[in-house]
């Protein structure tokens, strides 16, 4: 595949990705696909290659300085390079990498999620949210006894073959769990039922069509995944009594939302207590730390030894002495409040921009996940309304806007961090105006 390395927008706005073309072909010929997740091959003009990176900012192969907006695609809410993490992560190393066995660290981050997550009681650890989601899962069907589980469209819960249904279904797909890639067998998900998302009577329907078989409903309490779509009024806390009254597990994934939309996750900002909550990403500022967390009785069936948790890298010191610094970094008076005036500001300033110049766009989300989608006029309240959304203006957006040195995600989000301050305010904001301009 021959792509442009370097592109132009107006004269004075030129970047090359001359050295990360080069380095993604010869990449292809040894590792398939050329990079190490799915999402990465969806970057334009070409996955590009890093070499440092720097409270927001990302320098590349070709000695270039981006203003990144996309934080690893969620994990980097403190930036790179944080003295407070950096700091705690050699500290750890010097001691011990991993022991298979328990340390200090573990008491002290379970001590602290309980401390800081409304109604959660008890937690274990995993490595991904992938892991933590199949974890969560297995608890609901253990202690319920029941086999089958509910997620929405257009939510995304990791990669394995239960979950990775009906994440961006097609018209022909809506309606039915189906199969995001290959290599997925039907008996695999054949026990996920895929309903349509902020819609009560569809839950209450799966419930009466299938009485006394669902174990759990999972949700991402914002559907950040599916265009950070927010959840109408009561239909989060209407889940979660749905799943009292029919006695099933409600779960929240918090992989995003967790440690981002408020220090104690959607849990604080919607004041709602599910069943358990699968946490990832920001929870350890870019190592890899996953943990589900609830009311202790979920737990009851691991104490008991009714069903089991199992990781190598489980609890392993590093990431848990990276998961402690995240925390309290972001524990810091005043933290959460600066990143949604930052966040605010840019969707304010990214409206401002099309009206001015013509272009019809909303923003949904919180200040620090939200979502842009051109071509709506109104925020759109599940998948089905989201999928009607510009792609391609979005896709010429945000190319103008790499010109001018903002590194962004593929699919129209913005994640936004501690080290995001007014500084990068007036870096983003002409930046935001002029690529505006460039889509007339
Ligand atoms: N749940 C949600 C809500 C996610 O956004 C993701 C990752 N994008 C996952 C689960 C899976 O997490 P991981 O990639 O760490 O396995």
């Amino acid at each position: 595949m021959s792509l442009n390395t370097t592109t132009r927008s107006g004269n004075e706005h030129v970047i090359t990705t001359k050295t990360s073309q080069e380095m993604y072909e010869r990449a292809c010929r040894s590792l398939a696909t050329g990079v190490s997740t799915g999402f990465r091959r969806r970057v334009t003009p070409v996955p590009m290659y890093f070499v440092r990176g720097d409270g927001p900012y990302y320098y590349d192969v070709d000695g270039q300085e981006f203003l990144d907006y996309g934080l690893s695609f969620g994990p980097l809410i403190v930036g790179n390079n944080h003295p407070t993490l950096t700091e705690a992560v050699n500290r750890q190393m010097k001691l011990a990498y991993t022991f298979g066995a328990q340390h200090q660290g573990e008491i002290d981050l379970a001590e602290l999620m309980v401390k800081v997550l409304p109604g959660v009681e008890r937690v274990i650890f995993a490595n991904t949210g992938s892991e933590a989601v199949q974890s969560a899962l297995r608890l609901a069907r253990a202690r319920t006894g029941r086999d089958m589980v509910v997620k929405f469209e257009g939510h995304y819960h990791g990669w394995h073959n239960n979950m990775l249904v009906s994440n961006h279904p097609t018209t022909e797909q809506l309606g039915r769990a189906s199969p995001s890639c290959g290599g997925q067998p039907p008996e695999e998900y054949a026990l996920t039922i895929a309903l349509p998302w902020n819609d009560l009577s569809a839950v209450r329907r799966a419930f009466e069509e299938h009485p006394d078989r669902i174990a759990a409903i999972i949700t991402e309490p914002i559907l950040v995944n599916g265009g950070s779509c927010m959840p109408v009024d009561g239909y989060l806390k209407g889940l979660i009594d749905l799943c009292a009254e029919h006695g099933a597990v409600s779960i929240f994934d918090e992989v995003i939302t967790g440690f981002r939309v408020a220090l104690g996750g959607a849990r604080e900002m919607f004041g709602l207590e599910p069943d358990l909550s699968t946490y990832a990403k920001a929870m350890a500022g870019g190592f890899s730390m996953a943990a589900v967390a609830g009311r202790g009785e979920m737990f009851d069936v691991l104490e008991d030894g009714r069903t089991g948790h199992f990781g190598t890298y489980n609890g392993n010191p590093i990431s848990v002495a990276a998961a402690i610094a995240t925390i309290k970094i972001l524990s810091e008076p005043g933290t959460f409040k600066r990143m949604n005036a930052h966040g605010d500001a840019i969707r304010r300033r990214i409206e401002q921009a099309a009206s001015e110049c013509g272009q019809t766009l909303v923003t949904t989300g919180t200040g620090t996940a939200f979502t842009v989608h051109f071509g709506l006029t109104e925020a759109p309240r599940a998948w089905t309304d989201v999928m009607k959304t510009d792609e391609q203006a979005y896709d010429r957006f945000r190319a103008a806007l790499l010109q001018r040195k903002i590194y962004l995600l593929p699919d129209g989000r913005w994640y936004l961090g501690a080290t995001h301050t007014d500084r990068e305010l007036e870096k983003v904001f002409p930046a935001i105006d002029q690529s505006m301009k460039d889509l007339a």
